[in-house]
């Protein structure tokens, strides 16, 4: 069973330190993907409100894979995120740029200030190794530890996964709000049940449709899952993006599948779903009581091929009834720059549970902050960071 952090009583934690691991692996000012800063807020201020001094661990970006990362490191470093996350919540962010784990536990027990922000985790090469010793030093700071961060879920890493072992654990108000919305789409969902599936890669996606294959009652493609269908039927696809050698015999005859009848061409490539497939794909989305999507429906980031995402994104936000989970970095990114106050709105509402205009968006639709998490959990995969927390 998880541990909730929401079902249990603060005030026996009042005074004490608590590790929070978020996501804050994204660019800092950027506006397509701030919801994902203001998703971290609700446990924060909850933490703060109890008399909590919180310890914001995360990651930002893979410089591991960079051999001298440290000449790089304003892509790197979660400096710029101490003024960010204070603005926000309206008080300071005490930011540390080194390790030194005796210095920094000394600093937070002698400080006023209640909020703290540990450098990019993954400067470390333990963080990605599931290290036990640092996972002992990070505990070493606090009394107990909390996982905000669903989008790194799926990855074994010191500050997710073997960090639980040295402390009392729970589960975020975001873990947990995502965990639940999703289960409502793979768990209690309602027919019928509609995947929507584009984007760049399809074998990353290949297993929500194995997974849900009997539950869904229709898939959509579009993107290079659309065209790795149509080179599996053995239709030419030209230079268009494709997995040619996904195995897909077993769902290429089934009505279930709905693929594009008119697509937009450009120099041998196919690169948006045509008009007459946005109606007919519109037409499934407004009669479907569950809907999962995520990957654009072509290239939406040059504005002669957005007109397919754009109707995506339509159809869903008519449809009030249905519940809905929409994920991906692409997919929430083509919210943000092709429906700017449609994303403002619905990002307010999910994230600051406060009503941003007087037209309410649907309250079943939610937006998942994560990408490959999101298929992972929608797949049937269990997450390690979130078994950890059950052990
Ligand atoms: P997400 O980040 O939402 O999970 P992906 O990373 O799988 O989505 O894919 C997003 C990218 O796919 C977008 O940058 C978009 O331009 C690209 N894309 C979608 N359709 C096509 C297409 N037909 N041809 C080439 N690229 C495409
Ligand atoms: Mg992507």
């Amino acid at each position: 069973m998880l541990d909730y952090l929401s079902k249990i009583n603060l005030k026996n934690f009042s005074e004490k330190t608590c590790l929070l691991r978020v996501d804050l692996n994204i660019e800092p000012k950027e506006e397509k993907n701030a919801y994902r800063l203001e998703a971290i807020l609700p446990t924060i201020k909850l933490l703060l409100k109890n008399k909590i001094k919180v310890v914001i661990l995360s990651h930002r970006g893979q410089p591991q894979k960079i051999p001298n990362f440290k000449s790089q490191i304003s892509k790197f470093t979660l400096s710029p995120f101490s003024s960010i996350i204070s603005q926000k919540i309206k008080q300071p962010v005490v930011f540390f740029p080194h390790f030194d784990f005796k210095k920094i536990k000394k600093q937070i027990q002698n400080s006023q200030n209640q909020i703290f922000l540990l450098e990019n985790l993954r400067f470390l090469k333990g963080e990605e190794k599931n290290d036990s010793k640092l996972s002992r030093q990070l505990a070493q700071l606090a009394d107990f530890y909390i996982n905000d961060a669903f989008a790194v879920s799926h990855r074994k890493n010191a500050s997710v996964v073997a960090i639980s072992k040295y402390l009392p654990s729970y589960a975020g108000l975001l873990l947990e709000k995502e965990i639940k919305n999703l289960d409502k789409v793979i768990k209690n969902y309602k027919h019928p049940l509609t995947i929507i599936i584009g984007g760049a890669k399809i074998s990353d996606k290949i297993g929500v449709i194995k997974y849900l294959w009997r539950k869904a009652d229709y898939f959509l493609l579009g993107g290079g899952p659309a065209n790795t269908f149509f080179y599996a039927q053995g239709l030419p696809i030209g230079d268009s993006l494709a997995e040619k050698n996904l195995s897909l015999k077993n769902y290429l005859n089934s009505k279930k599948i709905i693929l594009p009848s008119d697509c937009k061409i450009s120099q041998r490539k196919i690169l948006d779903i045509g008009p007459q497939t946005i109606k007919k794909f519109s037409e499934i989305i407004k009669k479907s009581k569950t809907i999962i999507w995520n990957g654009p429906m072509g290239m939406f980031e040059k504005k002669e091929y957005k007109n397919g995402t754009f109707g995506i994104w339509k159809a869903i936000l008519a449809n009030r009834k249905a519940q809905i989970v929409i994920g991906g970095g692409e997919t929430l990114a083509s919210l943000a720059t092709l429906m700017p106050a449609d994303y403002k709105r619905i990002t307010t509402d999910t994230y600051q549970r406060k009503s941003a205009s007087n037209i309410s968006v649907n309250p079943r639709l939610f937006l998942s902050t994560g990408g490959g998490a999101m298929l992972e959990y929608l797949s049937g995969k269990k997450l390690p960071g979130i078994e950890a927390l059950a052990l």
